[in-house]
């Protein structure tokens, strides 16, 4: 299991990293580690065969799972469809999800959690260019 770092943080940031996803193995979540309000992020790998060890469903929060590696089937309620290395998949509340890895490598994905319905503006809808002096 890999562990999570918290390795900068200010009163308007935190990065924290799970390191290398090559090695990554298991499940780690993030929102503790960076302290984040809007979301909780995920780390996951399945090793080839393996799926998660049950069903689960939401009452609040849609999921979008993002493909890193890997490939394999994903099931929403009776509906089961192939993912690969760059599916991105909405999943609603009220309905049971899993993920199977069929690769020979494991799967490795990220997953958000974020409360359904609640995204209003987004990128420049709720953005502005700001001025400010490059220091990268
Ligand atoms: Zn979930």
């Amino acid at each position: 299991m890999n562990e999570i770092k918290t390795l900068n943080s200010g009163e308007k940031f935190a990065h924290a990293s799970v390191g290398s996803l090559k090695n990554f193995e298991g499940k780690q979540f993030v929102k503790d580690a960076t302290g984040a309000t809007s979301c909780e992020i995920s780390f996951g790998t399945l090793p080839s065969g393996a799926s998660v060890p049950f069903f689960h469903s939401h009452k609040a929060n849609e999921e979008n799972y993002i493909i890193l590696s890997g490939c394999g089937k994903f099931q929403v309620d009776d509906n089961v469809f192939n993912i690969a290395e760059g599916s991105v998949i909405r999943v609603a509340t009220n309905c049971d999800r899993n993920i199977k890895c069929t690769s020979e490598e494991p799967m490795c994905y990220i997953c958000i959690q974020a409360k359904e319905g609640s995204l209003g503006a987004y990128t420049m809808t709720d953005a502005d260019i700001t001025e400010r002096t490059s220091l990268l």
